[in-house]
């Protein structure tokens, strides 16, 4: 698997072209508003930022876009910090917030005042709706447009100063009311907002918009591309305006299509929703298509890094499928988990002609993929434990594994023949007594033994409990951001995204397992130790079943 490096895009070509005619050096940022925590959709933007940086040794700057006073707090800064970190990239000194240019913002505000070109207007929040018009219509002058400069910086000391209510006073840029862009139509620059803010705490009353912010923000950075997702596309001009009018450094902004990905939602508003109405844990349950809960679902950040260079860069917004996601997940883990053996259901299985206090230590593949991953042993003795799946009384004509009179290899162990299906007094199988074959032991001379079926198993005298949670889609709906197929985003949510099994058996192996480490449970998918879980108290988390799906749609 590749590092970091996305390959060519245009927005790779366009800065060659560029390069040909003028010596810079690339310096990009990576601007997420601290009000949730970052998703899939961020790392695209993310690996996108960071890798043309990293690629044309330049530099990208972490900046938190920060102008919302009342929806940011510093949780939420600690958290992304965390997230770009795991994901494999640095900002070493480059960490900034708009806020640090909050007085420089505001003198540019002033500028503008005494160039003209901004004044404050006194329409309340209604009726600046109304005056602004629709696409077919142009808007109508505010009657409070044509206030002297003096007047106009006198109000915007005065609405700095706290002397007017919130919503009572905005100041506006002064452009042009029937441009055919919404945008330009006079927007708002700063807006009084009566909140503490998570670093200038109380210093300010009104704060910038995030249009008044971004490009100044850039500038003062002295990015030189600023990546942005298609939405702004209309926004550029009036970022153009203002850097023109303000006569400051000019970087070039280039729009990419935003990542969409089917089975969920890639919108803080609406993870928020889900965090705030008790659907999922926290913004770092599993299943959420957070980093934080791709890091609990034991997903690899290289797998994210493959996964965002494989979508590649494009002007066209497109739905990405899921199973690609996954697809590059079991690739890197494939390559890199150590197979180990657990049983999620398990049923006794009494070897009957195996002596009662014997114990053989079975080597075991670490992975095959990997000869340097070496081996490891694994206990076997009289009584094991198998799944209860991998046995039917009365199996149907495909059923290659374990049945009356039937054989099969245990894993790393011996052929097993079953001879007695013990019951209960409710009709239910309890336990299977079986007979081993000691010629056939894994690795011997006669191991070579035609048996169908293979099984995975473990020691009943070794294995260790633990508690393992199953994690599906948390949508049922394959397109739950479509607000039109979808209107209601709880309607839409899988009852079966999550299973608990409270008493799996997991091999002794896995008894030190550290918090984070991945495995193969064999047969049965890829599986992390969880955050929480501890050698008194074993949880683990399925990040992904071992069926690829995607491979499926490409070779279809
Ligand atoms: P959300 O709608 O989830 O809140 P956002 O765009 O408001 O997303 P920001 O924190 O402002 O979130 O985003 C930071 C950066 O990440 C922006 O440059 C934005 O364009 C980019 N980004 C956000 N979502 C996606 C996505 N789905 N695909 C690609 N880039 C994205
Ligand atoms: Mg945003």
């Amino acid at each position: 698997m590749s590092d970091v490096e996305i390959p060519s895009n245009f927005i790779q070509n366009r800065i060659d072209e560029e390069l040909k005619t003028t010596k810079f050096t690339v310096h990009t940022r990576f601007p997420p508003e601290p009000n949730g925590h970052l998703h899939i959709g961020h790392a695209k933007s993310i690996c996108l930022n960071f890798g043309i940086a990293a690629k044309y040794s330049g530099a990208c700057n972490l900046r938190f876009d920060d102008t919302n006073p009342s929806k940011e707090e510093t949780k939420y800064v600690k958290a992304i910090q965390e997230d770009v970190k795991w994901l494999g990239f640095d900002w070493e000194d480059r960490m900034f917030y708009a806020s640090d240019y909050f007085d420089q913002l505001f003198e540019f505000a002033v500028q503008l005042i005494k160039k003209g070109k901004a004044y404050v207007d006194d329409l309340n929040p209604e009726q600046i709706r109304e005056y602004r018009g629709t696409l077919s219509e142009p808007g109508k002058d505010s009657p409070y447009r044509n206030r002297t400069i003096e007047e106009n910086l006198d109000l915007f000391e005065k609405m700095k100063a706290g002397e007017f209510v919130e919503g009572g006073k905005v100041l506006r840029a002064k452009i042009d009311m029937s441009s055919g862009n919404l945008n330009l139509r006079d927007p708002i620059l700063y807006r009084i907002l009566k909140a503490t803010h998570h670093r200038t705490g109380d210093k300010w009353c009104i704060y910038p918009m995030y249009d008044f912010t971004h490009g100044q923000s850039d500038s003062i950075e002295k990015i030189t591309h600023s990546l942005c997702t298609l939405e702004f596309e209309d926004h550029r001009p009036l970022y153009d305006w203002f850097l023109d009018e303000l006569d400051i450094y000019h970087p070039k902004q280039i729009e990419f299509a935003r990542l969409n990905l089917n089975y969920t939602i890639l919108s803080k508003r609406k993870l928020l929703q889900l965090v705030e109405e008790g659907h999922v844990d926290d913004w770092n349950d599993p299943r959420m298509p957070t980093l934080s809960g791709m890091r609990q679902r034991g997903y690899p950040p290289e797998a994210i890094r493959e996964f965002c260079e494989r979508i590649g860069i494009s002007k066209s917004n497109g739905t990405v499928d899921f199973a690609l996601l996954e697809h590059c997940v079991r690739e890197n883990l494939n390559l890199t988990a150590t197979r180990v053996m657990a049983v999620l259901r398990p049923l006794k299985v009494v070897l009957v002609n195996y002596p009662e206090d014997q114990v053989e230590e079975m080597d075991a593949v670490n992975n095959p993929e990997n000869p340097d991953a070496g081996t490891r042993k694994m206990p076997f003795s009289r009584v094991v434990y198998i799944e209860q799946d991998d046995f039917m009384e009365d199996p149907p004509k495909k059923f290659f594994r374990l049945a009356p009179g039937r054989e099969v290899r245990l894993k790393h162990a011996y052929v097993i023949k079953c001879e007695e299906v013990v019951k209960n007094e409710a009709g239910e199988i309890v336990e299977l007594r079986c007979t081993y074959d000691p010629q056939t032991r894994s690795g011997s001379t006669q191991d070579g033994r035609k048996v169908k079926g293979t099984l995975h198993w473990v020691s009943a005298d070794h294995a260790f409990k633990a508690k393992v949670r199953l994690y599906n889609h948390l949508f049922t709906h394959e397109n739950p951001a479509d607000e039109k197929e979808c209107p209601d985003l709880k309607s839409s949510l899988n009852p079966e995204s999550l299973e608990i099994i409270e008493e799996a058996l997991v091999e002794p192996s896995l008894g030190q397992a550290k918090s984070g480490e991945r495995f193969q449970f064999l047969r049965l998918g890829y599986f992390c130790a969880d955050s929480q879980s501890s050698s008194d108290s074993l949880v683990f988390n399925r990040t992904v079943t071992l069926r690829d799906t995607w491979a499926k749609i490409v070779k279809k």
